[in-house]
């Protein structure tokens, strides 16, 4: 999501005849895109202002800016204590020129005003991915779910659906430059739901998929975030329809307990999401299925802990990012629940459930030796460049000999063996 906001902000700047450079030396302004959700991605952001301090020693005149959830969240604190020139949340970067024309040593530039229209809409972003066949679209901004332990919604702000003609013009246009997949962007795109202004028409996110994948049949569809508590019946039996829509669905668990569920104000319990995952695997038995859960939440018990390892057994997904729980100040959480397991149990616990996730990995690659799968070539393969790399449409990391085929092109690939991350595999002919 940051990415693509990036590239919202160049596509402002560059209107305004600024130009990108890939070196902080050259730069005559540092903008820095922060994120908030955990503390641990604020630090490397504390460290990284130090480094382009450094810069404005040696070239006093350049301009440091921090963008993004961090600047939405601590606002003037970072113009007091870090020397920042200026602060620009989530929902002001179309005022970006303006503030950054008036800073000068002496006067810093600050806007953290949230909204409840942008979504940014009309400006088509300047895509800075390398390869030129994979491309973001945010289709919302904002969250209305107020998860106990997230920070989303008070830098983020409240949630909004962008103009669905926006984002299908933006998916023919990416297309029409030769990119071969798009994903859709949101906290939640189950609750995606544009209403035009008069109420006469609307679009929900099962039907914006179907917008999109009718772009072109050659052109791929993925999208993330689900939620398990939005995530219908409609979309999942639209995705089965479409062969162009990715079959792969990250459904954030965050728990297996009900009583940590609860607590997180999730919105769902155990057997309700379980009863998602059999509706998706009901549907399309092959679709690929990944998580993101947080370990250690305020009072979780090792039962607690046992729920959630006995889920990630149930499941055995695909695969998972897996957090300790990092306390946010301001959310519901901190102000109403100790943070109180302590830090060798939260690491204890991650451990042990991310040596779980490798053997789940696993065994869900091992299922696939033999199979066919379309992918998407995304160029050499990092670990061995006369390789290729692309994905299945289950998300599936696929390493496979060039056979003349290029970056952007569909290959036919047969697994032949696994490692927990990778599919190695033969061409098909
Ligand atoms: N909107 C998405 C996720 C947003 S944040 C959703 O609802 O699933 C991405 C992930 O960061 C979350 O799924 C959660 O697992 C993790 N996360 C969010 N807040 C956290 C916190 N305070 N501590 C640790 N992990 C957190
Ligand atoms: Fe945060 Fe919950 Fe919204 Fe996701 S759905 S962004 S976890 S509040």
């Amino acid at each position: 999501m940051n990415v693509n906001d990036t590239e919202v902000i160049f596509s402002i700047l560059a209107k305004e005849g600024y130009e990108r450079t890939e070196s902080m030396d050259e730069a005559d302004i540092i903008l820095a895109n922060t994120c908030s959700v955990r503390d641990n991605a604020e630090q490397r952001i504390w460290g990284r202002i130090e480094v382009f301090n450094l810069q404005k020693k040696e070239r006093p005149g350049v301009i440091i800016g921090i963008v993004g959830c961090m600047a939405e969240r601590l606002k003037d604190k970072l113009l007091d204590t870090h020397k920042v020139d200026l602060v620009a949340g989530p929902d002001s970067y179309r005022t970006l020129p303006k503030l950054l024309k008036g800073i000068t040593p002496d006067t810093p530039a600050i806007n953290v005003m949230l909204s409840h229209e942008e979504t940014y809409g009309d400006i088509t972003p300047v895509r800075i991915d390398k390869n030129g066949v994979s491309a973001f679209i945010s289709i919302m901004r904002g969250c209305n779910n107020v998860c106990s332990y997230c920070v989303v919604p008070y830098t983020r702000g409240a949630e909004r659906s962008r103009d669905p003609k926006t984002i299908v013009r933006e998916a023919c246009d990416v297309f029409s430059k030769g990119y071969k997949e798009v994903t859709l962007l949101g906290q939640n795109v189950d609750s995606y739901n544009w209403k035009s202004e008069d109420g006469s028409e609307s679009v929900n996110f099962a039907q914006l998929l179907e917008m999109v994948a009718q772009v072109s049949p050659e052109l791929r569809v993925r999208f993330s975030t689900s939620h398990p508590k939005d995530i219908s019946d409609e979309v999942i039996e639209t995705m089965a329809r479409y062969e162009n829509i990715c079959k792969h669905i990250h459904l954030p668990i965050q728990s297996g307990s009900d009583a940590m569920l609860k607590k997180m104000r999730r919105s769902y319990d155990r057997e309700w999401y379980m009863g998602r995952v059999n509706k998706i695997r009901s549907v399309m038995p092959d679709c690929g299925i990944t998580t993101d859960v947080i370990v250690g939440f305020c009072g979780e018990t090792e039962e607690d802990f046992q729920m959630t390892m006995d889920a990630f057994r149930t499941v055995c997904y695909d695969s998972a990012f897996m957090f300790y729980y990092s306390e946010r100040p301001g959310t519901l959480a901190s102000r109403k629940y100790p943070d109180d397991i302590d830090i060798e149990t939260k690491t204890r616990r991650l451990n042990e459930i991310i040596a779980l996730q490798n053997e789940c990995s696993r065994k869900s690659n091992e299922k696939e030796i033999g199979k066919t799968f379309k992918v998407l070539v995304e160029g050499p393969s990092k670990k061995d460049p006369d390789q290729l790399c692309g994905r299945a449409s289950n998300n599936k990391m696929c390493v496979f000999p060039g056979g003349g085929h290029k970056t952007g092109d569909y290959a036919l690939v047969k697994v032949r063996e696994c490692t927990s991350a990778t599919l190695i595999c033969d061409l098909v002919q």
